[in-house]
Formats: C-alpha cells, sequence, structure tokens
C-alpha cells in the first residue's frame, strides 16, 4: 500500500457505469476508475490502498524483468509519531495480513460463484520477536509470500492445503536442496487461529534442531465467523466460507545457507545461483595473457549464450588464488580456470564448489558438460544433505530412549498419544540450557504403528508417530 491520496467518501451506486466524466472532474473520475475498475479498494488508513489483483497482476509483468489477535498481540510493532507529532490513530505494523485483508473479504464474497477466492501477494511484515534473532531465519521484518484463500467446502479447502505444501517441499527439495519433511503440527504448536497446520519441517544437524520451512494453514470457519465472511450457496441458503493461509519467507534462505555451508563459506545450489559459473584466467610471466583472457571471455559468452550464468573475473589487482577463495565464499557451484597449458590444450579446467572436484574439459564440448555438471552439483548436494539429515534420525521407544538422543541433537521420531498435557510435560522435563523438547510434526507418511504400541513419554496407546526435537 503506497501513495498520498485521501479517502474518498462513498459515491453514489450508478451500475457499472462511472458517476464522473473525466473532463468534467478528473480527480473524482480517477478515483472511481480505479476502484470500479478493481485495481484498488480504498483502506481505513488515509493514503494506504489495498492493490487488487488487475493491477497487482501489469505490476507482475513490469517486474519480470481473535484467537489469532491474542497470539500476535505482543508482536506488533506500533507506529505512534510521525515526526515529531504524535499520530492521533496509533499505526499497527501487518504481522500476517489476516485482519487487514478479510474485512473486504467479506464485502467480496457474496454469492457460491465468487468463490473459490484466491490472493497472494508478496511483501514484508514486521513482528517484533522477542526470541533471538537470527539473520534470515528469524527476523523482525521479513519478506514473504502470504496467500489466502477462501473455498464453499472443506474438501476444497483440505485438498489446497496439501497442494501448497508440496509447492513449498518443491521450493526447498529442488531449488534450495534442502529435504524436508511434510507434516502436521500439533495442537500445541499450530497457528492458534486455525484448524490446522501443516508445515515442511527442515532439520540443521550441526545444532541438533528443526525448523519450520514453510506453513500451509487451514483455517476452517474461524476467520469467516470473525469476519463475516457468508456467501450464498447454490441452495439459496447462507454459508460460511473455508479459508486457508500459506507462507514462506527468507527464512528459506538461511536454512539453505545452514545446510549447505562450509568452512570455506557459502555453497550455493546451482538452481538458484545468481553466478552459477565463475571464470578466472590464470597468466604466467610468460604466458600469453591475451590469448588466455580472451579464451575466458569466449567462454563466458559461449555459456551465457546457453543460458547459464557465468561471469568472468578478470580484476588485475588479484592473484588468481585469491580470487579462488573469493568465489568460494560466495558459493558460487562452479569454478573454471583457463591458464597456458589449457589453452594450449584448448581445454578448460572445471573446479566444482562443493566438492573440490576437478575436471579438464574441451572446449567444444562446454555447454553440455557444465550443464551436465551444474545438474549433478544439484543433485549431489540434496543427495549429501539428505544423508547428513537422515543420519540425525532416530527412532526412540521410550523416555530413555528419547533423553539420550536428544543429548546427541537427534532428530528423534517416536509414538505418540497426541495429547497436549503430554506435550507439555515433555516441554517441562526437558527444559534446560540447550532449550526445551517439542514436537516438530506428525509425517504425513506415517510408518505403521503395531498393535499395542505405547506413547514413549506418558505410555498411553500411541495414535500416530511424531517428529521431536530442539527446535529454531
Ligand atoms: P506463520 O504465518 O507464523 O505461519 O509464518 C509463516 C512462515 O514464516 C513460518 O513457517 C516460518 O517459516 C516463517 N517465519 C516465521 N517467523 C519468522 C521470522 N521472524 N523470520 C523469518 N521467517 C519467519
Amino acid at each position: 500500500a503506497t501513495g498520498g491520496g485521501k479517502k474518498k467518501e462513498v459515491k453514489k451506486e450508478t451500475g457499472l457505469g462511472l458517476s464522473y466524466k473525466k473532463d468534467e472532474n478528473f480527480g473524482e473520475w480517477y478515483s472511481e476508475v480505479v476502484v470500479n475498475g478493481e485495481m484498488i479498494e480504498y483502506y481505513d488508513i488515509s493514503g494506504c490502498y489495498i492493490i487488487r489483483p488487475w493491477a497487482m497482476s501489469i505490476w507482475e509483468t513490469m517486474q519480470k524483468e481473535k484467537d489469532h489477535i491474542e497470539g500476535f498481540a505482543p508482536e506488533v510493532a506500533w507506529v505512534t509519531k510521525s515526526g515529531e507529532s504524535d499520530l492521533e490513530v496509533p499505526i499497527a505494523i501487518r504481522p500476517t495480513s489476516e485482519t487487514v485483508m478479510y474485512p473486504y473479504y467479506s464485502k467480496w464474497i457474496r454469492g457460491h460463484r465468487d468463490l473459490p477466492l484466491k490472493l497472494n501477494q508478496w511483501c514484508n511484515v514486521v513482528r517484533w520477536e522477542f526470541s533471538n534473532p537470527t539473520p534470515f531465519i528469524r527476523s523482525r521484518e521479513f519478506l514473504w509470500q502470504e496467500g489466502h484463500t477462501a473455498f464453499a467446502t472443506k474438501s476444497e479447502a483440505d485438498d489446497e492445503v496439501l497442494q501448497i505444501l508440496e509447492l513449498y517441499r518443491r521450493i526447498y527439495e529442488e531449488f534450495l536442496a534442502v529435504p524436508v519433511i511434510k507434516g502436521k503440527k500439533s495442537e500445541l504448536e499450530k497457528f492458534a487461529g486455525g484448524l490446522y497446520t501443516t508445515t515442511v519441517e527442515a532439520f540443521i544437524p550441526n545444532t541438533g534442531r528443526g525448523i519450520q520451512g514453510a506453513t500451509s494453514h487451514c483455517l476452517g470457519q474461524n476467520f469467516s465467523k470473525m469476519f463475516e465472511i457468508i456467501f450464498e450457496n447454490e441452495k439459496g441458503e447462507k454459508a460460511m466460507a473455508w479459508q486457508n493461509s500459506w507462507a514462506y519467507t527468507t527464512r528459506t534462505i538461511g536454512v539453505m545457507v545452514m545446510v549447505h555451508g562450509d568452512d570455506k563459506g557459502l555453497v550455493l545450489p546451482p538452481r538458484v545461483a545468481s553466478v552459477q559459473v565463475i571464470v578466472v584466467p590464470v597468466p604466467y610471466k610468460d604466458a600469453d595473457t591475451q590469448g588466455i583472457f580472451d579464451a575466458c571471455t569466449a567462454t563466458v559468452e559461449t555459456l551465457c549464450e546457453a543460458g547459464i550464468c557465468a561471469n568472468m573475473d578478470s580484476r588485475d589487482n588479484y592473484s588468481p588464488g585469491w580470487k579462488y577463495s573469493h568465489w568460494e565464499m560466495k558459493g558460487v557451484p562452479l569454478r573454471i580456470e583457463i591458464g597456458p597449458k589449457d589453452l594450449a590444450k584448448n581445454q578448460v579446467r572445471a573446479v566444482r564448489r562443493d566438492n573440490g572436484a576437478k575436471v579438464d574439459l574441451p572446449r567444444s564440448s562446454l555447454v553440455e558438460r557444465i550443464k551436465e555438471l551444474l545438474d549433478e552439483i544439484q543433485e549431489s548436494l540434496f543427495v549429501a544433505a539428505k544423508q547428513r539429515r537422515d543420519a540425525c534420525i532416530q527412532i526412540v521407544k521410550t523416555w530413555d530412549e528419547f533423553v539420550e538422543a536428544l543429548g546427541q541433537r537427534k532428530m528423534i521420531l517416536a509414538p505418540w498419544c497426541d495429547e497436549e498435557e503430554v506435550e507439555k510435560d515433555v516441554k517441562a522435563r526437558t527444559k534446560g540450557e540447550m532449550g526445551a523438547a517439542k514436537t516438530l510434526c506428525s509425517p504425513l507418511e506415517q510408518p505403521e504403528i503395531p498393535e499395542g504400541t505405547l506413547c514413549f513419554a506418558s505410555g498411553k496407546p500411541a495414535k500416530r508417530w511424531s517428529y521431536w526435537g530442539r527446535s529454531y
């Protein structure tokens, strides 16, 4: 929401036509046209507007190149001053947009033909978090995508929750090469305002902590009750909408850094690296320096033409060795070195960031080989990360085993009675310097629970398998 206009009073209803003429009253015409054209909706705060999809799609084309309230209350940042003067009405900075959007959903949704309503926005939010801040992982302002959808039936909402969760899995696994587990949050850990929360959970082996990668919530009808999002169904009866909300944030970047980074610095998966290949000339005293630089330039051109993001580090005030370290620190997936020997043999030397492996590639088949190598790096980053993650997973059946595994910083899979009191009890019993253990999620893919299996913590009959551990 941007701009500096003032809120217009509601104009007389004139059906589809405009009540003002452009030549006669430009200002009124303009504000009417943007509202009736469904570009914006005026918002309660002067100078703030709701940008609607019709306008947002244009922007995007240009870019191509109550439980709830209580739960958030302590984290909401308030603006009380503008310069030196106090604001008449303090403004809350959104921590998430349910309460901003849903009063308008109530207005926009009238009949079953208005459903489903699916809106997504990319924006920034502010949460005045009190627990330990960590760049990307837990910041007080972060960038995110938030989807807010409304359906006529619960089953449509349920289906979408899982479709979105699958998209989030793919973002982590296929782009960031980070393995995640799809699961459902416990009653204690779910979004308090919703019906149920699903998550993709990542794990950081080095710290032995789980991390909520992204969440897809089914809000049920809780918000449609609160905000009166009521529609007339096909039978002409009043019904309440079923809603979902789902989001992922710049936390994804932090998880990727934590999972792949090594002692030399960042390790970026090729699919998200803005520089996939860095070309470094390696001139020697008596060598054909110009020839080497020309070969580097030509290599970058060839790769870029093939759609590979390649760059050359041609700076003459740094040695090749310094450049190697520099680009390793920045995590560029592949380095190409061209020295006198390579020039003579019409080849290049490629060095992988992930495992340091070196290969000489003939310049004649460069593009194919580099593409293969980038695919291999992407794949092996995921495989290696999954092996490290899987090595941390420990199945336990008893409390003693649980405590031991927790001491070893494991991601613990245990049969559980799924009772809130028991989770609270586990938290209390594991409280300590490192932080208490809690449920991470109950995996959607449940291993079988043999008849008579008991909860590791309460000894009651187990209802499901759940992951437990410390978390961010
Ligand atoms: P929520 O709306 O609380 O479900 O948050 C959506 C997602 O945002 C969570 O699944 C986290 O991955 C991420 N997230 C929550 N808090 C933060 C934060 N302070 N910084 C970065 N990401 C966050």
